[in-house]
């Protein structure tokens, strides 16, 4: 029986459309997206026709995410996301993700990359490792927020030394807010040794990251992100800041 008075009936709304209303987000808005457009075309992505649908109606968005350290936001925008890859190139996500792929945004205190495939499936990048993240933009979302956190994406590589592995521990050590890394164990060596430093401007909060084993002297970098609530940020200026920081090997692909 069909209901005919559906105005009467308690309306269900999934998250991700709550958190897109809230950054006044509506099917209907358009914005231009010139900027957009030249940055993506200057890092040399290919722009698919739903890349410059999605673009037009979510580029400008501050999409509000509740995270166990405190606030965080996913930002869409393409040029934004372009100033802050400072690694790898479009051909290599291409690569990796196996269709055309273009950045439309950034994640997670901007450690991730978010970027949209031309089979309409969402990645997160980081540290040049691209994982699925659903396969529409409020699929992205759920998945990027919430209680299980930014780990589940992660299907295992299995491969212990591989800067995927490297990633997935972050993550944990970030959701975990603790300020430390002491209490999860290296992907490489396994022994409880992980030391992560932000290294930027404390005011801003602005860093570049080191996350490494003191152990086995394994470790991954980051660039332009921003420290999470409870982490400290080391001055960039300060020799002393990286003065104790060894010379780590960075994890493979
Ligand atoms: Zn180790």
């Amino acid at each position: 029986m069909l209901i005919e008075n559906p105005g009467s009936a308690p309306e269900v709304v999934r998250p991700a459309i709550r958190a897109l209303r809230k950054a006044r987000w509506s099917p209907s808005r358009r914005v231009p997206i010139d900027a957009d457009l030249r940055a993506l075309e200057e890092d040399g992505y290919r722009v698919f026709p739903a890349a410059v649908d999605f673009l037009r109606n979510f580029s400008g968005l501050f999409v509000d995410v509740r995270r166990p350290y405190g606030h965080d936001e996913i930002i869409f925008s393409a040029a934004e996301a372009c100033a802050g890859i400072s690694w790898g190139l479009a051909a290599e996500y291409t690569e990796q993700a196996g269709v055309a792929v273009v950045p439309v945004g950034e994640a997670f205190s901007r450690h991730m990359t978010v970027f949209l495939g031309e089979d309409g499936r969402w990645f997160g990048g980081y540290d040049q490792v691209l994982v699925e993240f659903g396969t529409d933009v409020f699929e992205f979302i759920e998945n990027a927020t919430g209680d299980k956190g930014m780990s589940v994406p992660y299907k295992g590589s299995g491969v212990r030394s591989s800067r995927r592995a490297w990633v997935k521990k972050l993550v944990t050590v970030i959701d975990a807010g603790r300020g430390d890394a002491a209490f999860v164990s290296c992907p490489t060596c396994s022994k409880y040794r992980l030391e992560i430093r932000y290294v930027g401007f404390p005011e801003t909060r602005k860093a570049y990251l080191l996350f490494w084993c003191d152990a086995c002297l394994r470790g991954i970098q980051l660039s332009r992100v921003w420290a999470p609530e409870g982490f400290r940020v080391w001055p960039i200026g300060d020799p002393a800041s990286v003065a104790d920081v060894p010379d780590f090997k960075h994890a493979v692909r």
